[in-house]
């Protein structure tokens, strides 16, 4: 497969900013567009007539297979405006190569690297007034790509359309999060998507997590699909627990997504000597210590919240409590990550890339 970018990108740019009737105090996460947009095709065995235009509605046969097959893979990342009014973006290539993976596994072909970080630098330039500084503001960067081949046959597409989109995005408090331990449905099952960022492994969470809010939660912690014994992800985060001083978290595998979160959360830990143990951690584990008083904290971790703090848990209509401690791990990883983020702390790791 030819992966390279040869073609020239076309840029056409808006006439007028929407810049100036758009409210930055006032945003619903992911529903404000800045300016422009990337799009790109695959046809012909390649990717071409890479385009950066205004922000605008697609023109597509509604016999594309991506409304009937949902072969569709997404992506989340942000950047940070800095007091300097330098813009940062945090462990991109994870992200590209994330694409690539939850890609293959949906049978669409890769995107080349040079072109998504040629994309995704140009289009945040040219938006660079959307970007706000302070702690919490971001661009949120939405990649994705979906099957445009026209024909309810299922069978994967040949045509594909890989677009970027980004979102100014204010800090996203989710409150106080109570979340119920799932004891039926699952997210995903091994030998499945769970570990891809496929577009319907959303839309098959939003029944189980309807159910949720019905009895006052906001979320599901999902477990295992076989015997719902094993704490798996919070909604579309992963999960972290916290037993007396012991940060615990599922190994990724084919149900756990590998978040970029996740692991900078790990490394951090490790850094700060907290002792971290990735192992399957077991839903009458997490039971057992919220009886006993050693469970500390719950909390979940994902690009859009950065970390959300578990408030309660219920599990077999049981709801157990927790109230912070004095020294929360999750408002130092907090704390820790958003510095890096932002350009405020040291960044030993080498996370921060620099766009402009
Ligand atoms: C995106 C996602 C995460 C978090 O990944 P980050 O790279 O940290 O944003 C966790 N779980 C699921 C299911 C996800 O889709």
């Amino acid at each position: 497969m030819n992966t390279s970018a040869t073609q020239k990108m076309d840029i056409q740019k808006v006439e007028s900013s929407r810049i100036g009737q758009v409210d930055f105090d006032n945003l619903t996460f992911g529903s404000t567009f800045s300016d422009h947009m990337f799009e790109c095709d695959y046809k012909d065995g390649a990717w071409q007539n890479p385009t950066i235009r205004p922000y605008g509605n697609l023109s597509i046969s509604p016999g594309a297979k991506v409304f009937h097959y949902g072969q569709a893979v997404f992506e989340g990342m942000k950047a940070y405006k800095d007091d300097q009014g330098k813009i940062w973006l945090f462990r991109p290539e994870e992200n590209f190569e994330r694409i690539n993976k939850s890609s293959k596994r949906m049978a669409i072909p890769e995107f080349p690297h040079d072109l998504f970080f040629e994309a995704l630098t140009t289009l945040v330039k040219m938006d660079k007034e959307w970007v706000k500084s302070g702690l919490g503001n971001s661009l949120y960067i939405r990649p994705f790509v979906m099957a445009t081949q026209v024909g309810v046959s299922a069978s994967p597409s040949t045509d594909y359309k890989f677009m970027i989109l980004t979102a100014p995005a204010q800090a996203y408090y989710t409150g106080d999060v109570k979340v119920i331990v799932a004891d039926h449905y699952s997210r995903s099952a091994n030998g499945g998507v769970g570990a891809a960022k496929a577009a319907g492994n959303y839309g098959a969470q939003f029944y189980p997590t309807n159910l949720a809010r019905e009895k006052g939660f906001q979320q599901v912690i999902w477990t295992d699909d076989s015997e719902h014994k094993y704490l798996e992800e919070a909604g579309t985060m992963n999960v972290f627990f916290r037993i007396n001083d012991t940060l615990l978290t599922a190994p990724v595998s084919d149900r756990i997504l590998d978040g970029v979160t996740r692991k900078s959360v790990i490394d951090l830990a490790k850094h700060n000597n907290i002792d971290v143990d990735v192992r399957p951690v077991l839903v009458s584990e997490l039971v057992e210590a919220a009886k006993n008083g050693s469970l500390k904290e719950i909390f979940g971790a994902g690009t859009a919240a950065v970390i959300s703090p578990v408030s309660a848990f219920s599990h077999k209509d049981v709801v157990y409590e927790l109230t912070k401690p004095e020294d929360s791990f999750s408002t130092r990883f907090k704390k820790e990550l958003m510095d890096i983020q932002h350009n405020i702390g040291e960044d030993p790791y080498g996370w921060r890339f620099e766009v402009l």
